[in-house]
């Protein structure tokens, strides 16, 4: 089944974005604080606030577009807020179920997980290469997750 455009987008953003931004600022959390609740205070705040400010991105480069109704334009932002809010509190619950350490290392690989799913469906949905569109999202997890395990790394040691 082919997804209508204003949900493909919606879904191939806010489940990229969620994954990656949740991952990424989760590792830099429990990496820097050593605290389970500042992890999930984080996770949480990202599950809201940055799933609206991505939706309202979305909005808005919808609407730049020109070329969609109003209504597709709400699915956009609508859908764009549920993935990013869903994909992301699935990080809490490994927080909340084990030690720091190995919840972070379960968020890893459920990030992985979830990216190489979500993206070799997105890439079929669009007619493209999986390898490349899963390469691609990969590889930009990776740099973002690499980026705040460093930047942690460097705040914790001031
Ligand atoms: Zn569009």
């Amino acid at each position: 089944m082919r997804l209508p455009h204003s949900f493909q987008v919606g879904l191939s953003f806010g489940l990229n974005s969620a994954v990656i931004t949740t991952l990424a600022l989760m590792i830099g959390l429990a990496y820097g604080s050593g605290s389970k609740a500042i992890a999930i205070g984080g996770v949480l705040i990202v599950a809201i606030a940055d799933a609206l400010s991505d939706a309202l991105g979305i909005h808005l480069s919808e609407e730049s577009e020109n070329r969609h109704t109003d209504k597709e334009i709400w699915q956009a932002t609508f859908s764009t807020f549920f993935a990013k809010f869903i994909v992301a509190v699935t990080f809490v619950i490994p927080l909340f179920l084990f030690p720091l350490l190995m919840a972070a290392w379960i968020n890893i690989l459920w990030g992985i997980a979830l990216l190489f799913i979500f993206n070799i469906y997105l890439a079929h949905q669009e007619g493209k290469n999986p390898l490349g569109v899963v390469g691609e999202h990969m590889a930009v997890g990776a740099l973002a997750v690499g980026v705040s395990i460093l930047l942690a790394r460097m705040i914790s040691s001031f």
